[in-house]
């Protein structure tokens, strides 16, 4: 059975169709990546699956549910989690305080600080734990922020455009994140623009274009498709 289900998803902002009958169908255990041209409306579908949209018409199914009526809190309690490109962190409190934070809502004290630790080693943030997190640079920030999101022990990780303004080497760190998160369990779904991630990382890709899945099949498939191609000539890729 699917862990994420859409079915003829839609959204209309006025006149603008910006999700166009998305059927979206993803694995649990997988690591998918959504990829299409600037304003093909990836953000837009990541936020009618946590519900900070409300779709015009069609339905999301989450773990055997159907989600699609239900507010973004109840969605994380049923397993979803998010990064977005916004940061959500304490720009004032150190990392280590972020993560303590994120972690209370799940676990009692003593395992808090226990998993605070473990956290900050798997994100290589143990030297930088006590700085403020608003100071950290670009990356660290971004995994702190992959930290907090992962803090609820999400089945589902959404990651809007995680590598974005990072340097190669931190992308590819981004991506054993990605991949170790998923060898424990995790589900993923990233929105993203950096092919050499999705490579690195996706099991499957899916292209939106004018809010519709144009394409989905593995990354070779999906490079090899001169349909795919085309829709990128003339635009800056994203
Ligand atoms: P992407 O993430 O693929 O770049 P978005 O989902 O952000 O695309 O946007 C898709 C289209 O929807 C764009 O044309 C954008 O201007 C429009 N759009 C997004 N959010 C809103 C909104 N809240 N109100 C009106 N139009 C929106
Ligand atoms: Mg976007």
């Amino acid at each position: 059975m699917a862990l994420l289900q859409t079915q003829n998803l839609n959204k209309h902002f006025g006149g603008l169709h910006v999700t166009a009958d998305v059927s979206f169908s993803l694995e649990p255990g997988r690591i998918h990546c959504l990829i299409g041209p600037n304003g093909a409306g990836k953000s837009t579908f990541f936020r009618l699956l946590l519900g900070e949209h409300q779709p015009s018409s069609g339905t999301i199914l989450f773990d055997g549910q159907d989600i699609t009526r239900l507010k973004p809190f109840q969605r994380i309690n049923c397993g979803m989690s998010v990064k977005f490109q916004v940061p959500g962190i304490f720009g004032a409190l150190s990392a280590r305080q972020n993560l303590q934070i994120a972690l209370q809502h799940r676990l009692g004290p003593g395992d808090a600080e226990e998993e605070v630790e473990r956290l900050l080693s798997f994100l290589q943030l143990e030297d930088v734990a006590d700085q403020q997190a608003g100071n950290l640079s670009h990356g660290l920030k971004q995994w702190l922020e992959i930290g907090m999101a992962i803090s609820l022990k999400p089945k589902l990780l959404l990651l809007d455009e995680p590598t974005a303004g990072m340097s190669p080497e931190e992308t590819f760190m981004t991506g054993e994140i990605v991949r170790q998160l998923n060898a424990e369990g995790m589900t993923v779904l990233a929105v993203e623009h950096d092919m050499a991630f999705v490579r690195q990382v996706a099991d499957r890709v899916s292209v939106l274009h004018f809010g519709r899945i144009f394409a989905e099949g593995t990354i070779d498939e999906i490079v090899a498709d001169e349909r795919v191609a085309a829709i990128y000539l003339g635009q800056n890729h994203d």
